[in-house]
């Protein structure tokens, strides 16, 4: 054919538009550039014989059970898959053509669903991700060069669900009732410089979306492109070479020396579970790794990251040949595990000793497994970051942290893309956000582009991360994607762009850390607000299985430090952390799973907390087996064990039914003939006998309704609680300073039932507009139930309307001012949250809440949109409202959405969104908060300690009535009230050493002296990771056993120690 004009016509837009329908796969596909892509095809069952095995249920059975069942033919061209999260295995029997000899040969299978290709030995081979969506994924190189007339078995696992599980929607929950169809089965042969053209126009259109006309460099793409689609035909084969020729001549021009520079990576987002359960994530792992391993293979240019050693371990346990396969490829350098945790978690909801055993867990798996130790943080997509991670980081031997997710802000924009991130203590790391904003980008000319475009930072950092693969349902790069990288690596028109590990690009950052800008303490993350909330009880599990572990480590340690032939039980011990960390994934502790997920995370939470309560006893046992420790029921006395590492006083319950214990009991507790005694003085990490006195000498708590007002009043030592007909707290006086602490016409305790509808993210987001429109329950009945001595207490019955009902159980003890309220709620709402408010007569800007290791401040105003967008935010154990002199702090045990507008704090305790579960929080709840008013401002206060001990109940021992107490405290903390001891442990090298963490709590400098009467003689400052950081002097106890160390703390460091014989 004879090209009539060989410059480009002036009309732009419809050669723009051209190319488009030249690259359509739908119209004009017979005579564009689909015509070119294939030389040869063939299907029947000449070629591809099928035959299939259908597993019972949802089970998923290995490749070797699966092999030997009774397999089935089928027609490959009329067959459906089914029903939803059954499992097929497909046996496929194929037979070359003689006229594909010596080509490469690829058989294309798309089931409509995700699959494995397994080869007939059982080595997993590759991914399929079926249906039409743009992550397709089905055509398998069975051979490079085919032997004519060869035969190949493959075997295919079908299963059904797809790259996003099974909802109708994006976060629908699942269908159970899908089925897929598979398309017809082929071999299928590509033409090579078709497809090479193919890429070519590829990177043409996506330059000519984005590059602006102004550009010569939009010019000559759109001559070219026009060029080549005048050269073309698509009954021709070759006319193609002269096409690749014109393109060739465009893509010879490189940019200049001072362009952009990108470091690419290849990754594969997994969700560790979220539209689909764990066990289908041990198979995406298996099916997106295997793919990109084949990728490796064929391009010796190419790179991949893979994060969460939980995903490796599960690769080892259950595919150990791909596992060394793995091993091998990243020995090569190509294939780089990267981001040091168990898995992507959350960094909202874990505690500060969670997000530590995350890097434990996550660096020891990948230096045991690799040799590695890993340098960035890798966190694309959790939603919000805590400000304790610059230092936690660096104290697990990282440097350097990534993430994108701030870019989803609803509203404001995150202002830096490459900085410092300096922490609650200072530390500070470099921070990358790449600029695509994704970290499923697709190797496309306009996301390189736009990695220039929207780099906030290029004036002094000229380079960017550029992370792309399909994924969130894992899957990663396609050939497709890595052939246009390797088009677009030097480019006029684009940055210059490379594979790379992202160590390098941060090594190469970091030369200029000096001159980056800095953002100081929490990225907020301004959307999923909802997830401090969702799914109540995977949260409250989480946090009664932390101080679970905590209380079993530090007793097991202790028991196996003293008590000869105690064994630590450290696998068990790893076991139940690797499911808590687990589960604190980035989709799961945060609520936005599916059902399906939250029954598994139930079984591993009742499994954790089952196994931890029988470690706890049998350490308990070999310590306290001396002191008269004896069955309940022979009890003639009760002894106290604490935990903490400062002094209690508390009124303890012993269960109906072993009174014998209690030689001190003044009181039985009405609702469940708790007998009650004062618990005092118990020392920190010890015992002390509960003794009769103790009860005598503490002024008595009572409960009546005052006179006149019909107010019913709970009142002790330290305050005055006034409760109206409503169920509300309409006073609250602290009776040494006389202060009344509920504004005239103001309450507390008012629950509120919100309107809770979101934009679109149902279980993630609690939208702005929810405070708007709501209404306050009012109580149906308000009854005293204990009037004292020792617990006084009253009962509030709320009708919520429909099926829902809220009744709190509210007491205060003799011996404290803090005001229990304990919630027994039936739930079953719709798109509506229950909040509890407290409005005080304390001004101030901010209020303080917990996070992890230290406490984080934000505003109580909404002078601007940074401070608006704050209109719920995350906390661990309390958030607290001060002032000078005076405040008071809501606890709670295991809810974590506060706001402060003004003087009115709130809890959120239930949500009642309908995807992607839709039976979230449904049905019962049982959950405590308390409201604990203190002198002195917040870090005048106790109230850290406060919330611990709402958290960590006192440990309560039977003795017979002989018992002596001649136990020394294990640990003790002294001339420093602000530092708290958090996890006390055997060290993970089981060298019999035990590691001690304590961190400062309030923001101040101290000088303690931690003392320990275990039999130690030496002492180290260590990292996380128990790597000696430095020697510290220790001091033997003079005539004892054990000693001290003195040790100074900055604001908010967080210290571990390990104590050596
Ligand atoms: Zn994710």
């Amino acid at each position: 054919m004879e090209t009539q004009m060989s410059y480009l016509q002036k009309h732009p837009d419809v050669t723009k538009s051209r190319l488009n329908t030249f690259m359509s796969n739908s119209q004009f596909k017979d005579v564009n550039i689909h015509a070119a892509l294939y030389e040869a095809r063939v299907s029947g069952a000449a070629h591809v014989s099928l035959e299939v095995w259908a597993a019972p249920g949802t089970e998923r059975p290995t490749f070797e059970h699966a092999v030997k069942q009774e397999f089935t033919a089928i027609d490959g061209s009329d067959h459906t898959f089914g029903p939803s999260w059954s499992t097929h295995w497909v046996r496929a029997s194929l037979k070359i053509p003689h006229e594909f000899a010596g080509k490469e040969v690829r058989l294309l299978f798309n089931p409509g669903c995700e699959a494995m290709v397994w080869s007939a030995d059982g080595m997993p081979q590759q991914g399929i991700t079926g249906g039409g969506g743009a992550d397709k994924r089905v055509e398998y190189v069975v051979a490079r060069k085919a032997k004519a007339g060869s035969s190949v078995t493959l075997y295919l696992e079908v299963a059904c669900n797809g790259m996003f599980g099974l909802g109708d929607y994006t976060i629908g929950p699942p269908d159970e009732h899908r089925t897929f169809r598979l398309q017809p089965v082929e071999l299928v042969v590509r033409r090579v410089d078709g497809m090479a053209l193919y890429y070519d126009l590829s990177v043409l259109k996506q330059m000519l979306e984005k590059l602006p006309r102004e550009s010569p460099r939009w010019w000559q793409a759109l001559s070219t492109a026009n060029a080549i689609m005048n050269a073309f035909d698509a009954q021709d084969a070759a006319t193609l070479p002269g096409c690749l020729e014109i393109a060739k001549e465009f893509f010879a021009a490189t940019p200049g020396s001072a362009t952009h520079q990108v470091y690419a990576i290849g990754n594969c987002h997994i969700d560790t579970a979220w539209l689909w359960p764990y066990d289908e994530t041990k198979r995406k792992v298996a099916r997106s790794w295997a793919t990109q391993l084949g990728l490796l293979e064929r391009y010796p240019e190419y790179m991949f990251a893979a994060s969460q050693a939980q995903q490796f371990e599960w690769l080892k346990e259950l595919y150990p040949g791909l596992f060394a396969r793995v091993k091998e490829a990243v020995k090569g350098g190509r294939f780089i595990p990267i981001g040091g945790t168990w898995v992507e978690m959350d960094c909202n909801v874990p505690s500060g000793e969670s997000l530590v055993r995350q890097f434990l867990l996550g660096q020891r798996f990948f230096q045991e497994n690799f040799g590695v130790r890993c340098r960035v943080f890798w966190l694309p997509d959790t939603f919000g970051y805590s400000s304790q991670l610059p230092q936690i980081v660096r104290l697990a031997g990282a440097e350097y942290f990534f993430t994108q997710k701030l870019s989803w802000n609803n509203i404001n924009k995150f202002p830096h893309t490459t900085f410092n991130w300096v922490g609650l203590d200072g530390s500070s790391v470099v921070c990358h956000m790449c600029p695509a904003e994704t970290y499923t980008a697709e190797a496309k000319a306009d996301q390189l582009i736009e990695s220039v475009a929207k780099h906030k930072d290029v004036a002094y950092s000229n380079e960017s991360l550029y992370l792309y693969g399909f994924g969130d349902g894992g899957g990663g790069p396609t050939d497709d994607m890595v052939e246009r990288m390797r088009r677009m690596q030097d480019v006029d028109g684009l940055p210059r762009s490379r594979h790379a590990h992202p160590d390098e690009f941060y090594a190469h950052v970091e030369k200029k850390a000096a001159g980056l800008v800095s953002w100081h303490g929490e990225l907020y993350f301004e959307l999923h607000r909802g997830t401090y909330t969702s799914q109540a009880q995977t949260k409250k599990n989480n946090r009664m299985a932390e101080y679970l572990l905590r209380d079993v480590e530090m007793l097991s340690a202790v028991a196996h430090a003293r008590t000869a032939g105690f064994a630590y039980p450290a696998d068990e011990l790893t076991r139940l952390w690797k499911l808590v960390c687990l589960n604190q994934f980035h989709d799961v502790i945060p609520g936005s799973s599916i059902e399906m997920v939250y029954r598994d995370s139930d079984r591993m939470y009742a499994d954790v907390l089952e196994s931890a309560r029988g470690m706890k006893q049998a350490a308990v046992k070999a310590l306290f087996a001396g002191s008269g420790l004896c069955a309940a029921e022979r009890a003639g006395a009760l002894m106290v064990l604490n935990t903490t590492a400062w002094p209690r006083t508390e009124v303890v319950a012993v269960p109906g039914g072993n009174r014998g214990a209690m030689r001190g009991c003044e009181q039985v507790r009405k609702h469940d003939q708790a007998a009650l005694a004062v618990a005092a003085a118990v020392p920190g990490t010890g015992v002390q006998l509960v003794a009769p006195s103790a009860a005598a000498h503490s002024v008595p708590a009572s409960a009546y309704r005052e006179r006149g007002s019909g107010l019913v009043v709970l009142e002790n030592l330290h305050v005055t609680a006034k409760f109206s007909a409503q169920g509300q707290l309409v006073s609250l006086v602290e009776r040494r300073s006389e202060r009344e602490l509920v504004p005239a016409g103001q309450a507390g305790n008012v629950l509120r039932l919100h309107d809770d509808i979101p934009l679109f993210w149902d279980a993630w987001d609690i939208e702005i507009n929810h405070l708007e429109k709501y209404r306050v329950l009012q109580a149906a009945s308000v009854e005293i139930v204990d009037e004292g001595p020792l617990l006084a207490s009253i009962a509030i019955d709320v009708p919520v309307g429909g099926q829902s009902h809220v009744r709190q159980f509210v007491s205060l003890s003799a011996v404290s001012p803090r005001l229990d309220f304990a919630c027994d709620v039936e739930w079953h709402e719709n798109r509506r949250c229950l909040k509890t408010a407290f409005t005080w007569d304390i001004r101030s800007d901010v209020a303080t809440y917990e996070t992890q290791y230290g406490v984080v401040q934000r505003p109580t105003h909404r002078n601007t949109t940074w401070d608006m967008a704050k209109f719920e935010v995350c906390a661990h154990k309390f958030g607290d409202l001060s002032e000078f002199g005076f405040g008071v702090a809501l606890l709670n045990d295991g809810k974590y959405g506060y706001a402060t507008l003004g003087n009115t704090m709130t809890l959120t305790l239930l949500r009642s969104p309908k995807s992607p579960d839709a039976h979230c929080d449904m049905g019962h709840h049982s959950f405590r908060y308390a409201v604990y008013p203190h002198h002195g401002a917040f870090n005048e206060s106790r109230v850290v300690q406060e919330a611990y001990q709402f958290n960590v109940p006192l440990v309560q021992l039977p003795v017979d009535a002989q018992a002596q107490v001649n136990e020394e405290p294990f640990f003790t903390v002294k001339g420093a009230s602000n530092i708290v001891l958090d996890a006390v442990k055997a060290a993970e090298d089981r060298r019999g050493d035990v590691v001690v963490r304590l961190y400062e709590a309030y923001g101040g400098r101290a000088r303690a002296t931690i003392a320990t009467s275990l039999g130690f003689a030496a002492a180290a400052k260590t990292n996380v990771l128990e790597e000696h950081v430095d020697t510290v002097a220790f001091t033997a106890a003079s005539g004892g056993k054990g000693g001290s160390v003195v040790v100074d703390f900055k604001p908010f460091e967080i210290v571990t120690l390990r104590f050596s014989k």
